[in-house]
């Protein structure tokens, strides 16, 4: 194979932790997906992977355990669902993420999630960025996932019939969280795109390599930001009206939506194709990824919705009771610090009634990927300790939320031991 692994970031591929093996991460625009792809997945994992798919807190899939040899194939198949992986990572304009599933609005931003994906999605223009870009639309601002995206698109209602979003910048968390910022308010709909090119050249333009727009903008400060965002002739561009039929996959949620609990987002082949025959028969052939690693699905008005909740215990899934959010740390993960899913079943075997009512996340390393300043408990693994017998220990931060956008820091510097002791005083 010629391309080079710096090429591999773009069609979605990371390298896994054990040698000779990659990660394939599968964009699902706003993290729907149909049952017929999500049984592509499913074979894809078994025939290539190991059986496993790992879902992320942005509403994408990832099957691991893939060899060099086959990620052409993969890719080949994918391509056949109708699935992409390109810019799943690296320096592109990753997933196009939605927080807000169950909302009423959310075959509005659907649809813009849509033309958004269609848009950047291998657009030569904004590949190769510094790092990656990510956009998220919103419904509703509950979740405040627009606030940890490049850019975040929140739905202000709509006026003549065009919706309006506000849109926000420059969010992220990471090492250092930084919640987005207020860059125009009411865009109409037709001027989201022209506006994120715009936001994207300037980012491409002055960002050194491998920071992210946070970064530039934390450097030359917000008003030279809009200067040179003013600067760009699509800032102002307003694109024709799109007609035609609607493209949003799923009808409005309203009280009919279900949800499937994915303990740590660890799903098995198996468990995805039962999830896909579930979909086939209550959920109008879709399936959605949630921000919380589960799967959910909007179950069509003529069914009744007690019924499908049982046949969703009978097919061997609860209705996801603890929220906590997991990514593969250490068992997968190059970056990763800390056995992430050893530490997650522990913590929730120790965890109290108090506990399970409150949302958890964990991160294997700084790079924050479940978003624990979003949890109302968060946990990142800070760093390695050396210890006098050479062994390296992890050590985690943790964050509780209180009134502030993200949670604040409660404590550093932990040792295992200390955070469990921690937790446990949580409940
Ligand atoms: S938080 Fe760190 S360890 Fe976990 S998936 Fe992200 S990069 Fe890997």
């Amino acid at each position: 194979m010629s391309s080079t692994v710096s090429d591999y970031r773009l069609d979605g591929i990371y390298r896994q932790r054990q040698e000779g093996f990659f990660m394939q991460r599968v964009k699902l625009t706003a993290g729907v997906i149909s049952a017929g792809q999500a049984r592509a997945v499913a074979a894809l994992s078994t025939r290539f992977g190991q059986g496993n798919i790992h879902l992320t807190t942005r509403g994408s899939l990832e099957i691991h355990w893939i060899r060099e040899n086959d990620l052409a194939e993969v890719k080949r198949s994918l391509l056949a669902a109708g699935l992409t992986s390109r810019g799943a990572c690296g320096g592109a304009v990753r997933g196009v993420t939605c927080a807000s599933q169950g909302a009423l609005g959310f075959p509005t931003v659907e649809t813009l999630a849509r033309r958004i994906h269609r848009h950047f999605t291998a657009n030569p223009r904004f590949e190769r960025l510094p790092k990656k870009f990510k956009i998220g639309v919103e419904a509703d601002a509950s979740s405040r996932r627009h606030l940890i995206q490049d850019v975040g698109l929140l739905l202000a209602g709509s006026h003549d019939g065009v919706a309006r979003y506000d849109l926000f910048v420059a969010g992220g968390l990471g090492r250092e969280p930084q919640p987005g910022f207020l860059f125009e308010s009411g865009v109409s709909e037709n001027r989201v795109i022209p506006l994120i090119e715009a936001i994207a050249r300037v980012y491409a333009a002055h960002t050194p390599p491998g920071k992210r727009l946070k970064h530039l903008v934390g450097s030359i400060g917000e008003p030279e930001f809009r200067r040179l965002v003013a600067q760009e002739p699509s800032a102002v561009e307003e694109l024709p009206p799109v007609t035609g039929l609607p493209e949003n996959l799923l009808p409005p949620a309203g009280l009919r939506r279900i949800v499937a609990g994915v303990l740590a987002g660890e799903l098995t082949s198996d468990q995805l194709l039962a999830l896909a025959d579930f979909a086939d028969r209550w959920g109008g052939g879709f399936l959605v990824a949630t921000v919380d690693q589960d799967i959910a699905f909007h179950v069509d008005q003529t069914l009744d919705p007690a019924r499908a909740a049982g046949a969703l215990e009978q097919a061997g899934f609860s209705r996801g009771e603890v929220c906590l959010r997991v990514c593969p740390g250490s068992h997968l993960c190059l970056a990763g610090l800390s056995s992430t899913r050893d530490i997650a079943a522990n913590v929730l075997e120790g965890m109290g009634p108090a506990g399970r009512g409150l949302s958890w996340a964990l991160s294997g390393c700084p790079n924050s990927c479940t978003q624990p300043q979003l949890a109302e408990v968060g946990i990142v693994t800070s760093g390695l300790v050396r210890s006098e017998d050479g062994q390296r220990s992890p050590r985690f931060d943790l964050y509780r939320s209180g009134d502030d956008a993200f949670g604040r820091l409660a404590e550093s510097n932990l040792t295992l031991d200390q955070l469990y002791g921690k937790l446990r005083q949580i409940g």
